[in-house]
């Protein structure tokens, strides 16, 4: 089989990860273990490497228990009562929480301040970020993560709305459009709407980048984490436009069977997948 294969250069991680990975690696040079709440990436085989080296992943009910040590906080950050439980505990934090994440935490507690009606979160119900997001006004948010679940908003009142960072743009403005229709149906006004632009750059110029990267290709091998949810968003992207596209988790899942003889292969991954990751698909797929 003489198969071309591409990696696709924007894949990766991104930056918030990458800010993440480093401060915990610096961390690690100096002692010799250190607590993550939470999946710092979602993706095993990057947290395998990771746990070699010292870093062990906790969960909230895990760090209640413990004081005078240090944790991280991955780039996804965390509502308030994280922070109260870390002081109470004497607990040390290195805050790795996304920049990007950080401003629209933000927003939504200045939004909350300033207007009357709801906060509507458009996101994955029961992920970090989303939790860190409605934390931020005491959990007095509605979540909605998708069509089904729109009825949860009183349409009647007014509407702020803002997305998790890592959604798909284009599912983002559906979701706006389809709580507007329901405004009017509700005899309700636009003026009371307002949808905030709150996805990352990074992951919106990801999509673009990605979509033309899967239709140049005859096949796509697609690799991340479950967990993932860019990594989910990401994976549909290409599926929609290159049906021969495949997620795999590791590359030992690559299936011969999927390539015909001189097709063209990109490799990709989400903002969680590390280029080593890449590169070792690209590396088994010349040898095959
Ligand atoms: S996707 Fe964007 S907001 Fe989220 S961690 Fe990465 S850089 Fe930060």
């Amino acid at each position: 089989m003489r198969l071309s294969i591409e990696i696709d250069e924007e894949s990766g991680f991104c930056y918030g990860v990458i800010r993440a990975v480093e401060k915990a690696e610096f961390r690690l040079k100096e002692s010799a273990a250190l607590y993550s709440l939470g999946s710092i990436v979602h993706n095993n085989s990057e947290l395998d490497r990771l746990n070699k080296i010292g870093l062990e992943v906790i969960d909230i009910e895990r760090m209640k228990q413990l004081s005078d040590t240090t944790v991280l906080i991955r780039a996804h950050g965390e509502p308030p009562q994280t922070y109260y439980i870390a002081k109470a505990n004497n607990i040390t934090l290195i805050d790795c929480t996304c920049p990007v994440v950080l401003k629209l935490q933000a927003r939504i507690r200045e939004t909350y301040a300033k207007h009357n009606g709801q906060i509507v979160i458009f996101g994955k119900i029961g992920h970090a970020e989303v939790n860190g997001l409605v934390g931020q006004v005491n959990g007095d948010a509605v979540v909605v993560d998708g069509f089904g679940s729109l009825e949860k908003i009183d349409f009647t009142k007014p509407i702020q709305i803002f997305s998790q960072t890592t959604k798909d743009p284009k599912e983002y403005e559906e979701i706006c459009d389809a709580i507007r229709e329901r405004i009017v149906a509700a005899g309700g006004s636009l003026e009371n709407f307002t949808a905030h632009n709150s996805i990352c750059r990074q992951v919106a110029q990801r999509h673009a980048n990605l979509e033309a990267f899967a239709k140049r290709h005859s096949v796509i091998v697609f690799i991340s984490g479950k967990e993932s949810s860019n990594g989910k968003v990401l994976y549909d992207l290409c599926k929609s436009v290159n049906p021969r596209s495949y997620h795999i988790q590791t590359r030992s899942q690559i299936d011969p069977a999927w390539f015909n003889e001189e097709d063209s292969v990109g490799i990709c991954g989400a903002t969680s997948t590390p280029k080593w990751q890449l590169e070792g698909a690209a590396e088994y797929l010349k040898k095959m």
